[in-house]
């Protein structure tokens, strides 16, 4: 049942409720909303999503390039950033990626792993995901209200009662679920404001910074190479770690690198430390002694690579092979929020239980982006999405 900017939901729907159930108010419409909202409404609750946007799930509907990675075989705490990894863990071992694909099949579809272990639908469209929820929040009768951004929520002790209001309206709710995401893509309704929501009763919020994102690099650098995509070994070089690697798509922009290969590095690199490419992973150095000059790259490299190359070992005075399977970029920074795909930081992981119920506040529980937990590019973040989610049913349950 959709409404847009829903007055009183209280007024418009006065059931009479069981003594189990609760009246439950999600905040936010995107993935991990969504999936408490059905298995909320699935254990007999009362449910209520109040979404700021027009549509649910729109950041679902773009995910994977439009073809929705929901979840991952290789799944567990290492594909993770977060401030309380042993919590983090717990939930990953009691809702894994065998558990994620049997929930979406439970609403239908089939969902099938790539041969990365990052398992799509097989329809491989990232808006029939969101399609799914819509046909089964409709099937349990869950009331979401559209066009409705929660700014205030209070809660009243002598009623134990949540006040939830937005600008056309307000309901009352005895637990409250905020799944309002983290900062990144503003576009799909993250910007951020939602974490002052749970600031109000107490919560901190880590310092936050954008992740699976471009990474800039000085303009000189990339050079003549916008639009140019190839596959790559890239290593990022930390000062005081160990070096990371990734292989994978590598497409040279305006301002720097994209790809898939550098939305999995950008978990890890921040402005300062040195991208490493070897242009050419499956072919070994002691094939490319007879590389002399810019010629000798047709048909080896791309011809604005190889131009670029061919610059680099006339300036630095190396052979070229040295710059094909070493081809170094300072990173300068990244694009930003607005242009990532995840936000690091949120929440503290610490601040809820093992449920994800607020330390702070009783009642009050978080799932998905909005708390301090972002993972690797390759589905881990909507699976964390799904396993936030599945806790917080767990705990309501
Ligand atoms: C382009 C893109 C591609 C991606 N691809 C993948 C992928 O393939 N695999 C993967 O695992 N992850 C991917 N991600 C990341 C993943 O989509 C997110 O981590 C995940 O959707 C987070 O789910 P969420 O429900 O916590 O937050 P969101 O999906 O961001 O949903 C939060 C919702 O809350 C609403 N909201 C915010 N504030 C309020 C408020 N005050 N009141 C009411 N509503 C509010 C927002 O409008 C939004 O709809 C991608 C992200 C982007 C941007």
């Amino acid at each position: 049942m959709k409404y847009r900017g829903c007055q009183s939901i209280d007024k418009i729907f006065p059931f009479l409720y069981d003594k189990n159930m609760k009246k439950i108010a999600v905040i936010g419409g995107g993935a991990a909303g969504m999936a408490c909202a059905v298995l909320l409404a699935r254990a007999g609750h009362d449910v209520t999503i109040l979404e700021r946007g027009a549509r649910l799930g729109r950041k679902l509907s773009a995910s994977g390039n439009g073809q929705g990675n929901v979840t991952n075989i290789d799944m567990g705490k290492t594909h993770y950033f977060t401030d309380d990894a042993e919590k983090l863990a717990r939930i990953l071992e009691k809702f894994g990626a065998a558990d994620a694909v049997a929930f979406l099949e439970g609403m239908g579809g089939i969902f099938l792993p790539d041969a990365r272990g990052r398992v799509y639908p097989a329809s491989r469209q990232a808006s029939s995901v969101t399609d799914l929820f819509r046909r089964e929040l409709s099937r349990l009768g869950v009331r979401i209200c559209l066009g409705a951004q929660v700014k205030k929520l209070a809660y009243d002790k002598k009623t134990a009662q949540f006040s939830v209001g937005w600008a056309e309206g307000h309901m009352q709710a005895e637990a409250v679920v905020l799944a309002a995401g983290g900062k990144a893509a503003k576009n799909f309704g993250t910007d951020g404001t939602a974490y002052a929501l749970a600031q109000a009763f107490g919560h901190t919020v880590t310092p936050l910074s954008p992740s699976l994102v471009q990474l800039r690099t000085s303009p000189a650098a990339v050079r003549g190479l916008k639009g140019v995509r190839t596959d790559a070994l890239l290593t990022v070089e930390k000062k005081g770690a160990p070096a990371v690697c990734f292989r994978g798509d590598v497409l040279f922009t305006e301002s720097g690198v994209s790809g898939d290969a550098v939305f999995r590095a950008s978990s890890y690199a921040e402005a300062g430390d040195i991208l490493r490419l070897d242009l050419l992973p499956d072919v070994p150095a002691s094939r490319l002694v007879n590389l002399r000059e810019e010629g000798d790259l047709l048909c080896v490299l791309h011809s604005a690579l190889a131009r670029h190359i061919a610059r680099l070992s006339r300036e630095n005075g190396k052979t070229l092979s040295v710059f094909v399977k070493n081809f170094p970029l300072e990173v300068t920074g990244t694009l930003g929020f607005d242009y990532a795909q995840v936000t690091r930081g949120g929440i503290p992981l610490a601040e809820a239980d093992g449920f994800l119920m607020s330390k702070l506040q009783p009642n009050f529980y978080f799932a998905g982006e909005i708390l301090n937990v972002d993972g690797e590019c390759g589905g881990y973040n909507l699976h964390w999405a799904f396993a936030s989610a599945h806790a917080v049913a767990e705990a309501l349950s």
